[in-house]
């Protein structure tokens, strides 16, 4: 079965569901994007469990990944990339936190300090954004859950009520300033990702006024305190494109920890007019385009669009119908 019937088929049973609010938002939803796969329990249970994580840390199965700056070491020399882990005794000095217990209660560890020695042979220092797509689902949960930990505790080092050090507690998920007492919990902000159609079928692409000539990409933008997503979708596609959308379905999300974000996947129809007012700051330039004429403006590479790992690849891709071809 080709990818386009596969698609079409998935569009028979979602249509059908709760969450399908206007005629045109048909379509699958997003499973097994790129950093929203994990494969080990993350055994919340035992973050408290001081005794536990003693003993963990004592045996020498127990493997630790290193994350600095968003990178791990990685071994490429394989068809599919793997994360390179040290035991506890090997692991430098850092916040460590712990990431789960696999089915043969082998414990991981994920732990913000430096990484070990220069780059050999095939293992070499490599970010999130680049590795994600290349590691098994094991792996790609780990690096992401230990980046988004690490980025959190390099940034978030004092108490936002009395500005005293906190310290790390709950293996690493928390922290508690002994002072006061407080406790704070990791840091995520909420982001909406959309691609909006018209009613021609038409998907909207924008290139954002900051990135290189070519790149585009569908609107994004930052969830507002006391806003909800769906709000958020309808403000930024106006504030950012003058275009306004009726119906919004929610399609998947995938954390995006660099340094804290969780995209939140949506789909958009514009109603009413089509005309397209950028906001010049934000955005150089928007046009709609149908599935012919993107896929000629990426035969003839007038544009790029962004890579596989991202949630906006795999809602283009959703709409287009098959792989995409000209990636950033
Ligand atoms: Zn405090």
């Amino acid at each position: 079965m080709s990818a386009a019937a596969s698609l079409a088929d998935d569009n028979e049973s979602v249509a059908a569901g709760p969450g399908l609010t206007g005629p045109g938002l048909s379509g699958p939803v997003l499973t097994d994007l790129v950093l929203a796969r994990a494969e080990l329990d993350r055994s919340a249970h035992l973050r408290a469990d001081e005794a536990w994580l003693a003993s963990a840390w004592a045996e020498p199965r127990t493997r630790v990944l290193v994350v600095e700056q968003g990178r791990a070491l990685c071994d490429m020399g394989h068809d599919l990339a793997r994360l390179v882990f040290v035991s506890p005794p090997q692991a430098p000095d850092g916040v460590r936190f712990l990431l789960g217990v696999d089915d043969d209660e082998v414990a991981f560890f994920g732990l913000a300090g430096p990484l070990a020695g220069p780059p050999r042979e095939t293992v070499r220092p490599v970010p999130l954004r680049e590795v994600g797509p290349l590691l098994s689902d094991r792996d790609a949960g780990l690096l992401t859950h230990a980046v988004a930990l690490a980025n959190w505790h390099e940034t978030f080092t004092h108490c936002p009520r009395c500005g005293a050090v906190t310290d790390p507690i709950s293996s690493g998920h928390a922290r508690k300033c002994p002072v006061d007492g407080s406790e704070h919990f990791p840091r995520v902000d909420p982001a909406m990702i959309v691609l909006v159609t018209d009613s021609a079928g038409r998907c909207l692409l924008a290139r954002n006024a900051m990135w290189p000539a070519r790149r585009v990409s569908i609107l994004a933008g930052f969830v507002e305190a006391g806003e909800s997503a769906e709000q958020a979708v309808a403000r930024e596609v106006h504030e950012e494109s003058g275009v306004v959308v009726g119906a919004v379905r929610y399609l998947g999300s995938q954390p995006w920890p660099m340094p804290q974000s969780l995209m939140l996947g949506f789909r958009a129809e514009a109603t009413g007019s089509t005309e397209i007012t950028v906001d010049a700051d934000e955005i150089a330039e928007a046009h709609w385009y149908s599935r012919e004429e993107l896929r000629l403006a990426l035969a003839a590479q007038e544009i790029l669009l962004p890579p596989p790992v991202s949630i906006a690849h795999r809602l283009i891709q959703s709409w287009y119908g098959e792989e995409l071809p000209g990636v950033w």
